[in-house]
């Protein structure tokens, strides 16, 4: 997927783990969601009426319908979020710098901080 954002820069999506693409659970939508993990998934699996395969797959199904996708444009900061039509929504940052990085969860694998796994600095909180 790309998105041309407003600025004339392209948001490529055709990876995983994208440090400028989000899942944004509603606040609505958040504990319904919370609600059927638990009944949906861990008490079936808890009384041996579910396989942990299908435990893995029906959790990420629940956690997937209720999110909605967003991309920020890492030249300008615009955000776009999907809407409830499936149209995305684009927002404008606030001030100068403008945050680009606000989707991001960790470091780069090249930038200070960055753990050797990729994964989160413990230090850096
Ligand atoms: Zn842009």
């Amino acid at each position: 997927m790309k998105i041309g954002c407003h600025c004339g820069a392209l948001i490529v999506d055709q990876a995983d783990d994208l440090p400028h693409k989000g899942h944004l659970i509603p606040d609505q939508e958040w504990f319904a969601t919370c609600d059927a993990i638990d009944g949906a998934v861990i008490d079936p699996v808890a009384a041996g009426r579910m396989d942990k395969e299908a435990a893995y797959h029906l959790a990420r199904r629940i956690i997937s319908r209720s999110a909605r996708l967003m991309w920020q444009c890492r030249a300008c900061g615009r955000l776009y979020i999907d809407g409830l039509d499936g149209q995305l929504r684009c927002f404008v940052p606030q001030g100068e710098p403008a945050d680009r990085e606000v989707l991001r969860s960790r470091p780069g694998p090249a930038e200070p901080g960055a753990a050797a796994d990729g994964g989160r600095d413990p230090g850096s909180s």
